[in-house]
């Protein structure tokens, strides 16, 4: 078996013996020349000799894989590894008499060479040491033995004696003190310091805080060290989206420098698989060659019964918000492994309800909460109750109860940070909710849809049903598309569907598909055209565009044709390789390239466009984890320009009630895992079945809502409260019904074209340096 060199434990196995061999070396060394004291005027020559020897030795060790050892000068002192070349003689001297002072034996004649089943050196005596330092600045230790009494220190085995785990310096000091706070958090709850009995958690950071650098430190730790002196275990399960199973592949490369070797399992044949997850769970202590398997979801549901068959030290689940099913195959498949710590990921822990949210605890800390009906009865529906708008007081004083109650029973096994607390690292972020007029096509066409009888009738059906059913979202889509652009439907309206009687005539005479009608559309062409123009002739800004729809992509590319911008497009179906490839052209600062659009269904597989600084939401998605992802390609390290965010939305229109929607789901997410305790409530369950009403009055139904208190006559009076930002509540953003008090100049030169109201606030107010 090869490779020692990159193998945790064997690592050092195979060091040590290096060490000794190299003593023997030297000790022959020292004899041949003791044996020419005469020759003292050839020293010189001699050393040349030797450094010779030593070159062709570093070019054997080069052409040998196995012995891919740190080099270092055959006498340089073994105290300090890095000390190449300089070597002079009384270095030299030193060395030769601390090695006489102690008494080496040279191996036996009969010696018959390591086997490797047992380091030399490797069995200390005398009391456990800590791996590192504790005591070095910086130093992050995550467990400190009690402190002994004079006496205990005396009869205590010096065997059993416990040790600080202090975390490698490697890792140590690149950690950020919010990950220093995370690394302690995780390495606490998976040796059950936080709850008694529970040895799981949920790192719920938002995007870019570096949860996979907190979890790298976690797992070099409990492979490497354990306050007994021993390693805490020696295997670990990450289990991830299959597209991101390389990317933990890579990440521990990058920020281990091979010093772990991880097996990685995206595909293959099914006897492969299993053959190479019989050998990951075979291994024996101390005889790991792949600590660290990552796997995808898919394949470890399809595998799961070879990772059954033994204990696992640690699992971690990426992107855990999978598991929300509690009856998922993947969940059973997963909880059934032999493993109390679980760690899981997620950057949206709560996306749709408090039942998903039960299945996320439950399944890393199992029983905390009690079984599904038990959560249902004391939490959920006391909670749901008291957040709806048409709440009686007393309803909404329990549900404030039930929460705090649920808050503090899972904040001990949760830990939840949001992007501000990287603000400071990063340029200023200006986000913007623009609300933009509909064209009076739009208008009409909108109105005739809302009330046609197919949709009528659609009302009349879902009154019976409860939420939303499938064909009500086939309506939904469709007004979404035309609130993007008439062109979208015009297919529909020429083909007669339902809901588009009528719709053809309204269209301009010489309205065509081959050529784009920027005047069509008020977001689109009026306000985005605007924007697009204004960056490419006055900044050296780049931009990116998301939406929902594909269909909306061709509309980009055709404006991107009709204005003569350079573009590239990620598409779905892409190729991981071919994508990076588009992506590294588009960050490239010297490359032509303006624009860049992005499905944000693609949007959350880590892509870094720092490239650009101005991001437009072309249509709002029913899920704001979605929106969050897209908006975290350009906010993020690297990033050296100030940020602008457009988000937009037809006033009015559907789209500004599913933005109010993801409003909602955002309260609720804040309210149990941020702990806001006074998230309003503003939409109440009957005002968001109110979709399909379109409101020709207003210049914001958002604002509206909010019954807002710091504006008279749609005019901000009261500026937002101090210390709040982006990432606060929209009530809390500055209120514009006008350009004046705008922070982006480019969003108010557009206004004209037919923004009628903009929310806006910034991440923080200056960046600081590192
Ligand atoms: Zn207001």
């Amino acid at each position: 078996m090869a490779g020692f060199s990159v193998e945790g434990i064997h690592f050092s196995l195979a060091y040590s013996d290096y060490v000794d061999r190299e003593l023997v070396d030297t000790t022959e060394i020292i004899f041949r020349r003791s044996l020419a004291p005469s020759q003292l005027l050839k020293r010189k020559q001699g050393f040349e000799e030797e450094e010779q020897t030593q070159h062709k030795r570093k070019q054997k060790l080069k052409c040998d894989p196995a012995e891919d050892v740190p080099d270092r000068p055959v006498l340089a002192p073994l105290s300090t590894q890095d000390n190449c070349g300089s070597f002079n003689l009384s270095a030299h001297e030193a060395l030769i008499r601390k090695i006489l002072a102690k008494p080496f034996k040279v191996p036996l004649p009969n010696y018959q060479g390591c086997t490797y089943s047992r380091g030399l050196g490797i069995k200390r005596k005398g009391p456990r040491r800590a791996l590192h330092d504790p005591y070095e600045e910086n130093a992050l230790v995550l467990y400190s033995p009690p402190e002994l009494t004079a006496h205990e220190k005396l009869t205590a085995a010096l065997e059993s004696q416990e040790v600080h785990v202090v975390v490698d310096p490697v890792l140590g000091k690149i950690l950020r003190p919010h990950q220093r706070e995370g690394v302690k958090f995780l390495y606490d709850c998976v040796t059950g310091e936080r709850i008694e009995g529970s040895y799981g958690c949920i790192m719920a950071d938002e995007m870019g805080l570096g949860k996979t650098l907190q979890c790298i430190t976690l797992i070099w730790t409990l492979l490497k060290q354990g306050p007994n002196g021993q390693p805490i275990t020696n295997k670990v399960i990450i289990v991830a989206p299959s597209s991101l199973v390389k990317n933990w592949h890579n990440e521990l490369h990058k920020w281990l420098s091979g010093r772990i070797s991880a097996l990685a399992i995206d595909s293959g044949s099914k006897d492969e698989i299993d053959k190479k997850l019989g050998m990951f769970m075979s291994q024996q202590e101390r005889r790991t060659t792949y600590p660290v398997l990552i796997i995808s979801y898919e394949t470890f549901r399809l595998h799961a019964s070879v990772l059954h068959t033994g204990p696992v030290g640690l699992v971690i689940c990426d992107e855990g918000h999978r598991l929300k099913n509690l009856e998922s195959q993947t969940y059973l498949a997963l909880d059934k492994l032999k493993t109390t710590r679980r760690v899981l990921l997620s950057g949206t822990p709560i996306q749709n309800d408090l039942l998903e949210y039960f299945s996320l605890v439950h399944f890393v800390n199992g029983g905390i909460l009690g079984t599904v009906s038990e959560f249902k009865k004391k939490f959920e529906t006391p909670i749901l109750r008291g957040r709806d708008a048409d709440a009686s007081d007393a309803d909404h004083k329990k549900g404030a109860e039930k929460l705090a109650e649920l808050a503090s029973l899972v904040n001990k096994c949760i830990i939840r940070r949001t992007a501000t607390i990287l603000s400071k690292y990063l340029p200023v972020k200006v986000e913007q909710v623009v609300c933009c007029r509909l064209t009076p096509l739009q208008t009409q066409l909108y109105k005739l849809f809302i009330q046609s009888k197919a949709l009528r009738m659609e009302l009349v059906k879902s009154k019976s049903g409860s939420g939303i059913s499938a064909s009500s979202l086939a309506f939904i889509t469709q007004l979404k598309k035309l609130a993007n652009h008439p062109e979208l439907i015009y297919d529909k309206a020429r083909t007669v569907e339902e809901g588009f009687e009528g719709a053809l005539e309204l269209f301009p005479q010489n309205f065509s598909l081959k050529q784009l009608q920027p005047d069509l559309s008020g977001k689109s062409m009026q306000v985005l055209d605007y924007i697009l123009a204004m960056t490419k002739s006055t900044t050296t800004d780049k931009v990116v565009l998301v939406s929902n729809y594909t269909q909306t992509l061709d509309l980009f590319e055709k404006l991107c044709r009709l204005r003569r911008y350079q573009y590239v497009r990620l598409d779905g179906t892409m190729s991981i390789k071919k994508r990076q490839k588009i992506v590294d052209r588009f960050n490239d600062p010297h490359g032509s390239d303006f624009v860049f659009m992005l499905s944000s269904k693609a949007g959350g597989c880590g892509l870094n466009l720092i490239g650009a600084n101005r991001l437009v939401m072309f249509d709002p998605d029913w899920n704001p984890a979605n929106d969050d992802q897209a908006m975290a390609r350009v906010w993020r390290d690297g990033q050296k320009k100030k940020v602008f965010i457009y988000r937009l939305l037809s006033t009015g229109t559907i789209e500004e009630k599913i933005f109010q929607r993801q409003a909602h789901k955002k309260a609720l997410s804040s309210c149990v895992v941020d702990e806001e305790e006074d998230v309003e409530r503003h939409f109440s369950v009957g005002e968001l079945k109110d979709l399909f009403r379109l409101n020709e009055d207003t210049i914001s139904d958002t604002h509206d809502k909010f019954r807002c208190r710091r504006c008279v006559n749609n005019s901000q009076v009261r500026p937002p409260p101090d210390g709040s930002d982006c990432s606060a509540d929209l009530s809390q953003w500055h209120h514009s019904s006008d350009p004046k008090g705008l922070e982006d100049i480019l969003l108010k030169g557009a206004w004209s074209s037919g923004v009628t109201f903009v929310f806006h606030h910034k991440s923080h107010e200056k960046q600081l340096g590192l």
